[in-house]
């Protein structure tokens, strides 16, 4: 499966709706993009997901790493 964000082929249904499977939930193995089946077209139709918000997979390495916590500070 096509993910919309990346358009990388990793893309894998990860869970049903539990009490009546009317929904699924699928993630991206690439991006970690996840949607649900019953999301709107510009959301789960790679061709129609905005293009501002694609993701090149290229670029993930290179993506800002979330800032490290500072050490605590030390009570008087
Ligand atoms: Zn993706």
């Amino acid at each position: 499966m096509i993910c919309p964000r990346c358009d990388s082929n990793t893309a894998e249904k990860l869970v049903d709706a539990p009490a009546d499977k009317s929904w699924e939930v699928y993630i991206c193995k690439t991006c970690w993009f996840s949607w649900r089946s019953t999301e709107d077209e510009a959301i789960s139709n790679p061709a129609l997901y905005d293009k501002k918000f694609k993701l090149d997979p290229s670029a993930i390495d290179k993506l800002l790493a979330i800032p490290p916590i500072p050490p605590l500070k030390k009570t008087p």
